[in-house]
């Protein structure tokens, strides 16, 4: 039976964060993923805020930038657009970008097994209370794999997604409320009618409890979607293809997928004994627009720094608690405060359009005051 310092499971942004700022520390650790190819499929709108790239230090022109936006557009059901300008928006080629997260990961040490699905935790060891017990004395848990292989760590990272497998064999997720799941799914389209200036979404289209969106991607291709809440009773692969009739009629369709995203309030605990909960197995989503991707890869790298001090510095288990504080003083209040507008924003059908007269005077003072949106979005990022 094979020993790391640390398992992450999951090579989605938060995975491959924490597997590179874990093997950075000097640990050695195991990236494991059950998809057969990083980052593919792209179950993804990918859209991502241009400052994400500095804060990990990832070059703003590399390859996986699709493509910049200057304007954001919101359209409301009746009609009503509001323009913000000044947000550094950028479309992704997700799969791209999440393979060179990945070898970022690989370039620190780390180790990476795809196609190995993980069923569940072992024998997680005792939370320690004495601050004189350290890592050495545990006897260390560790994953089993689908194939009942069997793989030891002192450290396990959940990155796994929704509908964490991890995290419910701990007992530290439950289903989400039907409610409390997204459902969304995206075609890849091409046309020459593409307005390549601006990220679109229009609020509540179709009747549905979110959004639909037109996100460009540069060369004639844009990423366009549709969300809502698990609750609504919207056919949603006929309601995108009608949307995409209506507002770029002939456009072509490349490719289609579809999937679900949390858009909950995390759990209350996302440590327990050496486990780590990491991005959407610890519902991290803004429960306004679905982003979740920056989310992720910020808990990804304080759970990879902690898990990687408490190897080296051979600290008690208690001081993985240290990730709880840190990921929740950095992401929870947003979380929060979106998961309310959430709240009230999606609760009905109509409720949407009610939000134009909140948003409307906000837009103005955003651009009347050039780099105010811009200054707000990089102070997030701190
Ligand atoms: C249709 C759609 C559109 C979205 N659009 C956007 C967007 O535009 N911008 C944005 O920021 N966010 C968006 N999101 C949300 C975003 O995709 C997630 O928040 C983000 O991917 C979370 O990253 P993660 O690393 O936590 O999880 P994931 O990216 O889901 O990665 C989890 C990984 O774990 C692996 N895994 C799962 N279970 C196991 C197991 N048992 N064993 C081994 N491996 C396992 C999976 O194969 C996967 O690779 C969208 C989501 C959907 C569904």
């Amino acid at each position: 039976m094979k020993t790391f310092d640390v398992v992450v499971v999951g090579a989605g942004p938060g995975g491959a964060t924490a597997a590179r700022y874990a093997a950075m520390s000097g640990a050695s650790t195991l990236l494991l993923d059950r998809r057969r190819e990083v980052g593919v499929p792209v179950v993804c709108g990918e859209l991502t805020s241009g400052s994400t790239f500095p804060e990990f230090s990832l070059d703003s022109d590399g390859p996986w930038v699709a493509h910049q936006m200057g304007i954001t557009r919101i359209v409301f059901p009746e009609g009503k657009i509001l323009d913000f300008h000044g947000i550094k928006l950028v479309t992704l080629h997700r799969d791209i970008f999440e393979k060179h997260l990945v070898e970022m990961a690989m370039d620190e040490g780390a180790e990476i097994r795809m196609n190995t699905t993980v069923r569940g935790v072992t024998d997680p060891g005792e939370t320690s209370t004495s601050t004189h017990e350290t890592n050495n004395d545990l006897s260390f848990g560790g994953v089993v794999l689908k194939n009942g292989e069997q793989v030891r760590a002192k450290v396990i990272i959940a990155a796994d997604g929704v509908k964490s497998t991890i995290g419910k064999s701990m007992g530290m997720v439950r289903a989400p409320a039907i409610r409390d799941l997204g459902r969304a799914m995206k075609y890849i389209v091409r046309s020459k009618n593409i307005d390549q200036s601006m990220g679109q979404f229009f609020a509540g289209e179709e009747g549905t409890q979110g959004y639909a969106w037109i996100l460009p991607k540069g060369n004639d291709t844009a990423n366009v979607g549709i969300g809502t809440l698990g609750g609504t009773r919207t056919f949603l692969r006929p309601a995108l293809d009608r949307f995409i009739e209506k507002r770029i009629p002939g456009a072509h369709k490349e490719s289609f997928t579809a999937g679900c995203l949390p858009v909950t309030l995390p759990p209350t605990r996302t440590v327990w004994k050496n486990v780590m909960l990491v991005g959407d197995a610890a519902s991290m989503v803004n429960s306004v627009g679905g982003a979740g991707i920056r989310n992720a890869m910020v808990a990804g790298r304080i759970a990879g720094r902690i898990a990687g001090e408490y190897v080296q510095e051979s600290k008690p288990m208690s001081y993985l608690e240290k990730y709880e504080k840190a990921w929740r003083k950095k992401l929870y209040p947003r979380l929060r405060m979106n998961y309310f507008i959430k709240e009230l924003m999606w609760h009905s059908e109509t409720s949407s359009k009610h939000f134009y007269p909140l948003i409307a005077p906000m837009n103005r003072i955003m651009n009347m005051v050039p780099g105010l949106l811009s200054w707000i979005q990089n102070k997030q990022h701190m």
